[in-house]
């Protein structure tokens, strides 16, 4: 069975009818296909920061877990993930299954020794981290690494960054940093990274720069804010102040990068899986315009990863609602299907 939809198609709002040829969409028509879904049509959505697999940070990657945590991303509408850190090397199924979104990964994050969570990840000397994160891109397309860890942790010195940066590019591959102190993210965006993780505290003079040489920022703002009331609840003390201080400052961060050029990515650090809806409504509460905030979970995001949007020869990926979901955010939360790999995985039959 060939399935078919139709509607009007994001960013540009075209009239678009389109028939899956396997994972190919197509405008050639095929007899007797199936008409899935008609509205509004959006090239799946992407969560560009998660990690599933684990049942609790720390834990080993439990596939049994991952397949979980894919499925609630799908449910959400999610047809693609970047997982910057996962818990052990994903099983063959993992970002290939018909159920599961298509998934890129940096494999386990890269750390400096004593810092990250305890469980989680590889922690390295300075002198190898260059040699390991190209290991690991040239395998997987990203490495991730630890930028600065808590509000103390010294930051990877920028010659080291720098370093990993030129020896992952060497292969091909890209860098995820992990930020959330100045001075750390001063490192990441004067490294080159391509992007920025968290990000929080960040220097707004950066974004600038950030723009000119394309380095992203994956704020995962609504996580960020979510934290917020646990934090303020706990005793006075330097990691409360650097931690309540930066997540108050970042929604506006987060509207000065959109506002400066920068390519905001939408992404949730995971807790609970197939929570995009919630971050593109924290971009959209912290100024980004509801095309952008959408943008930033969808057709940008897929951009950014190689993937092309709703036309002829792009992979048949699709998530269709009943009305322009940039005019009504609430829309996301009820898609009426979910395509992927022109398969219809959800289906509400109206
Ligand atoms: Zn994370």
């Amino acid at each position: 069975m060939v399935i078919r939809i139709r509607g009007r198609a994001l960013p540009h709002g075209e009239h678009v009818d389109l028939y899956a040829d396997g994972d190919r969409w197509t405008t050639d028509p095929v007899q007797n296909a199936d008409l899935v879904a008609e509205g509004w049509l959006l090239p799946g959505l992407v969560d560009a920061h998660t990690h599933p697999g684990a049942a609790a940070a720390g834990d080993p990657l439990d596939h049994a877990v991952l397949r979980d945590h894919l499925r609630q991303h799908v449910d959400a509408g999610v047809t693609v993930i970047r997982a910057p850190g996962l818990a052990g090397e994903p099983p063959p199924w993992f970002g290939v299954d018909p159920d599961t979104p298509r998934a890129w990964h940096a494999g386990p994050w890269l750390a400096q020794h004593g810092q990250f969570i305890d469980g989680w990840g590889r922690r390295a000397d300075h002198a190898e981290l260059p040699a390991l994160a190209a290991a690991q891109a040239a395998r997987t397309g990203w490495a991730k690494v630890i930028g600065d860890w808590s509000s103390d942790g010294e930051p990877v010195p920028l010659d080291v960054l720098s370093a990993v940066v030129r020896a992952v590019h060497a292969v091909g591959g890209r860098v995820a940093v992990h930020t959330q102190q100045t001075a750390g993210g001063e490192v990441a965006v004067l490294a080159g990274a391509d992007s920025v993780e968290h990000g929080m505290s960040l220097d707004p003079d950066l974004l600038t720069r950030m723009a000119e040489q394309g380095t992203a920022l994956t704020p995962t703002l609504s996580v960020m804010a979510r934290s917020v009331p646990e934090v303020r609840g706990r005793p006075d003390g330097p990691g409360r102040t650097w931690f309540l201080r930066g997540a108050q400052a970042h929604g506006s961060l987060v509207a000065a990068a959109a506002e400066a050029g920068v390519r905001v990515l939408a992404g949730t650090d995971s807790m609970p899986h197939g929570g995009i809806v919630e971050e593109v409504r924290a971009l959209a509460g912290a100024g980004m315009r509801p095309h952008d905030a959408l943008a930033a979970a969808s057709w940008d995001a897929r951009a950014y990863l190689g993937l092309p949007g709703l036309e002829p020869g792009a992979p048949a990926d699709a998530v269709v609602y009943a009305e322009d979901p940039r005019s009504d955010l609430d829309q996301l939360a009820h898609p009426i299907a979910v395509i992927l790999r022109g398969l219809p995985v959800r289906v509400t039959r109206r």
